[in-house]
């Protein structure tokens, strides 16, 4: 594993209560339903997250509508030093945000610093919308005649995101949304979000004026509120694919843009010319690092040939050594998973993975971690003799849970990927040039990682899958956000 912690780092305060921010105010649901937020490394209950009501949905919504023309007409460079203010900001507190991920997540401290580094360079990318929101121009179309594209904001979006990256994938969409002029409904994940709150203090702080961006806690009741809502002009949803497929066709029915990322079961291909002792260093972070619970994270490992021995000796070596812990405690390679449920769900693959037939060569799935009984831990867990009907062959585990197979050759490899409804990474290891680009060629798979375990895209590139592992058209980051978020229109004049 490649981040360590090397200094114990303390657990920031649990919070009274967890509040929505509407019109630059943070109020209080009057919902009267609530979900128990936990602990997932201590299993203490750190607060009740609201669960908001629809008209405390249409009150944040309409707050979104009513900033829309102000902000609208704010000059993009007055937007864009919002946001290199907020990147200032970000910086100052890097730490304290990463520990809140760290503690209400469960994933280490450096895992977690690395996912706020990964949504500050998304606010970064956002700060240059000046250039980025340019258009077109053509003189001379006809005679007397010259065409132009304008990209203008279409109002209000929204934002529902996953738990397993709580500060990272909301910047993945509402800095490029209002740096374009639109204003922004977010709807965190309930699993875990406290993290997200201190942005949004800090976006508060460095002058985004009220309206422009608010939240709303919630579960899927939130969702479909702001699906449902006339005034919503686009969804940007992160989760599991049949969430993603659902907010997909619901929101298309009401006419509103959409991208929804779903999840995913990686392939991670390994060729005899790999160099072995790096691939099995980049093998372990991609599928137990944040124990897992990552849609880059690698699911299935393929030996090609006679990479198969080197590979498997290396990948068993390193999964049973991995120190278990608190993400907050020094020395620890791997956290809890976020919930009991969670836990008790990827134990369940365990079992049936038996059950079915296939080979458990290392089960750490019943780990204890002594210092915290009652955390959500499950250990990484290998199988060998996999099928893809297998049920841990063929479904997202979304846990420390590996499958390890063998394949003739990068052809049989790729047949077996190919069999997975999943289509959202993959990673090649060889030393051969020649194998990487055929490799690139015949993937069909969005993101490739090429001797990278991890091939997570920077803010400047699309970030999201292929088959069930994306639904839409616009890819999160990159130039696909600021298509996203705007509409070109098109001006052709004579005077
Ligand atoms: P999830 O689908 O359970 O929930 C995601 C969000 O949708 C949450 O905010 C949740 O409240 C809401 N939600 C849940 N059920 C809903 C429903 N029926 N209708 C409307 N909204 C609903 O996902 P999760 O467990 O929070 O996150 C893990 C999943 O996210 C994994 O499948 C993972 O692969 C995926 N993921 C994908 C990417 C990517 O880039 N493709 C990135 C991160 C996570």
């Amino acid at each position: 594993m490649t981040q360590v912690l090397t200094t114990a780092v303390d657990a920031p305060p649990a919070p009274e209560k967890i509040l929505n921010f509407i019109g630059g105010e943070w109020v209080a649901s009057e919902s009267g339903r609530s979900l128990p937020l936990y602990d997932p490394a201590t299993g203490e209950h750190l607060a009740e997250v609201p669960v908001s009501s629809a008209a405390e949905v249409d009150r944040a919504v309409q707050a979104a509508s009513q900033a829309f023309r102000g902000w609208r007409e704010t000059p993009v460079v007055e937007r864009s030093r919002v946001l290199f203010r907020l990147k200032m900001l970000l910086e100052e507190n890097v730490d304290a945000l990463a520990a809140s991920v760290a503690r209400e997540h469960g994933k280490t401290f450096g895992e977690a610093r690395g996912e706020v580094r990964r949504g500050i360079e998304n606010v970064e990318h956002a700060c240059g919308v000046p250039t980025l929101m340019m258009g077109e121009t053509l003189e001379g179309i006809a005679r007397g005649i010259d065409c132009e594209t304008v990209r203008q904001p279409l109002g209000v979006f929204v934002g529902i995101t996953p738990y397993n990256f709580p500060v990272m994938i909301p910047c993945w969409f509402w800095p490029y949304a209002v740096a374009t002029g639109n204003t922004y409904v977010l709807k965190p994940s309930e699993q875990d979000p406290l993290s997200h709150q201190q942005i949004v203090a800090l976006a508060d702080e460095a002058g985004l004026p009220p309206g422009v961006l608010n939240v709303v806690h919630g579960d899927r009741s939130v969702s479909d509120a702001l699906m449902e809502h006339p005034e919503v002009k686009g969804i940007s949803f992160v989760g599991s694919s049949p969430v993603a497929r659902r907010i997909y066709e619901k929101s298309a029915k009401t006419g509103k843009r959409v991208q929804a990322l779903g999840g995913a079961k990686n392939h991670m291909i390994v060729l005899p010319d790999a160099d072995f002792d790096y691939t099995g260093g980049m093998l372990l972070d991609s599928l137990f690092g944040c124990t897992g619970q990552r849609c880059l994270a690698g699911s299935v490992v393929v030996g090609v040939g006679d990479a198969y021995e080197p590979i498997r000796e290396r990948f068993l070596d390193g999964a049973a050594s991995l120190r278990i812990g608190h993400g907050l405690d020094e020395g620890v390679d791997m956290g809890p998973v976020i919930s009991r449920a969670h836990r008790d769900r990827i134990r369940g693959y365990v079992e049936a993975g038996r059950v079915e037939g296939a080979r458990v060569t290392l089960d750490r799935s019943n780990v204890d971690v002594e210092a915290y009984p009652n955390g959500h831990w499950v250990g990484p867990t290998v199988f060998e003799d996999v099928t893809p009907a297998m049920s841990v062959g063929r479904d997202e585990i979304f846990g420390p849970v590996a499958t390890l197979s063998r394949a003739e050759t990068i052809q049989d490899a790729i047949h077996l990927m190919h069999q997975s409804e999943y289509g959202n990474a993959t990673s090649l290891f060889t030393t051969s040039g020649k194998a990487a680009r055929e490799f690139r060629y015949e993937a069909g798979i969005s993101m490739i990682g090429i001797n990278i375990g991890v091939a997570a895209p920077m803010a400047f590139f699309p970030f999201g899958g292929s088959r069930n592992s994306f639904f839409g058209d616009l890819k999160a980051q990159g130039s696909d956000a600021i298509e996203f978020f705007t509409d070109r229109r098109v001006v052709i004049s004579r005077w």
